[in-house]
């Protein structure tokens, strides 16, 4: 069921109500039916409008507008990436975003993306594995231990079932929040003390650090044949994780190359180097893994159409759920063209006798 809006009322979904909508529908369940959004939006890439995000930085990192439609809806998040943000008490990312009717131009609805966009990130780094990586995985290592990195097990559990975990965080602190927070949910949980004892007996390496620099987080000794690589946190101009021989020996899969060649790790390879685009793999028009010793990547920096995909799951949830606030967003005079008679006649209703108004009435 969806939820039709009254002309001036657009349901809003607070963090409140994200989480407990998330909660509600089951945090595996979510992340499953999430997936499956983005694979069907995946399927039909082509009808799309796609662009490279617009991107303002600064720095101490980046604001970005994801924009996209499919001809009948239209969707954008509004996201940052600032690295040194948890230093004083605020996350590196965070989001909102709208999803309206390309008919009319109204917002269907305005929804808090902070958690949406770790959950999506996740349902596509599981997804794009269950293309790439061997089918029988089970083991993962997560190198930084931040606030997507919780997401990303529950993902790859979910959709490959990996209950081996094995956690890296250059902050130790961080590494035993992760566990802390895997604690009881049947994963085997190892905290290792660098990159190189966590990439130990990994079938996936997730990379998900954040620091504003060309840093390498995965050198050419860290990886074996036949594994897959999750590189998430290199995703802004400057800002890698994965070493360029790394890069040489991988066959490298993207979601949309014109913003991946700016964003991604390749930006430190030549625009000529060959990627694949994940979509593709999906649809069957390209290869995903061909054999058990190939190394494959996902370059993964965060595409329009994953947010368009989960903003348009949640608006199909929060029908049956009631979960959200109907906000006064859009003026709605009874004249559509009276807009000025609108705020006439509000003025009526609080104007004093002394010709003051009483904007609290
Ligand atoms: P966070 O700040 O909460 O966590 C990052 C963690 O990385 C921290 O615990 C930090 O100590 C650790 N770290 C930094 N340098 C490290 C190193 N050299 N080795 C090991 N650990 C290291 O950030 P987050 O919200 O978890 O995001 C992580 C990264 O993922 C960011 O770069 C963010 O921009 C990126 N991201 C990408 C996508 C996408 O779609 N690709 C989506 C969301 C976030």
């Amino acid at each position: 069921m969806t939820v039709e809006p009254k002309l001036n009322i657009v349901p809003f979904i607070s963090v409140d109500h994200m989480m407990k909508l998330v909660l509600t529908v089951g945090i595996d369940t979510f992340l499953t039916e999430l997936a499956a959004a983005i694979e069907e939006d995946f399927r039909r890439w082509p009808v799309f409008d796609k662009t490279p995000r617009v991107a303002s930085h600064s720095r101490e990192g980046v604001i970005e507008l994801m924009p996209t439609s499919d001809g009948t809806l239209y969707g954008f998040k509004y996201v940052n990436g600032h690295p040194k943000n948890t230093h004083d008490g605020r996350q590196t990312v965070t989001a909102f975003g709208v999803l309206s009717d390309v008919g009319n131009g109204y917002p269907l609805l305005l929804s808090e993306m902070t958690i949406l966009t770790a959950l999506r990130t996740a349902a596509t780094s599981a997804l794009a594995a269950k293309y790439l990586a061997r089918p029988n995985s089970r083991t993962m290592a997560i190198i930084g231990n931040g606030a997507q990195s919780e997401f990303q097990a529950r993902a790859f559990r979910s959709l490959l079932g990996i209950d081996e975990l094995r956690l890296f965080d250059i902050d130790p602190a961080a590494t035993r929040k992760c566990t802390r927070n895997l604690t009881g949910l049947g994963f085997t949980i190892v905290e290792c003390r660098s990159v190189a004892d966590a990439v130990e007996g990994a079938d996936i390496i997730t990379t998900v650090t954040a620091d504003k620099q060309y840093a390498t987080i995965l050198s050419d000794n860290h990886v074996g044949p036949g594994l897959h690589i999750n590189a998430v946190g290199g995703d802004c101009p400057g800002k890698t994780e994965i070493s360029k021989d790394v890069l040489l020996r991988s066959d490298i899969f993207v979601e949309y190359p014109p913003q991946t060649r700016i964003e991604g790790d390749i930006q430190q390879l030549p625009a000529s180097h060959p990627v694949t685009e994940l979509w593709q793999v999906m649809t069957g028009e390209a290869g995903g893994r061909i054999n058990e010793t190939q190394v494959t990547l996902f370059d993964s920096v965060g595409f329009a159409i994953e947010d368009f995909s989960a903003l348009r799951y949640v608006r199909d949830k929060i029908g049956d759920l009631g979960m959200f606030t109907e906000l006064d967003l859009l003026a709605d005079p009874d004249d559509p063209r009276d807009l000025y008679g609108m705020l006439l006649r509000c003025e009526k209703t609080l104007k004093r006798p002394d010709g003051s108004i009483c904007s609290w009435a």
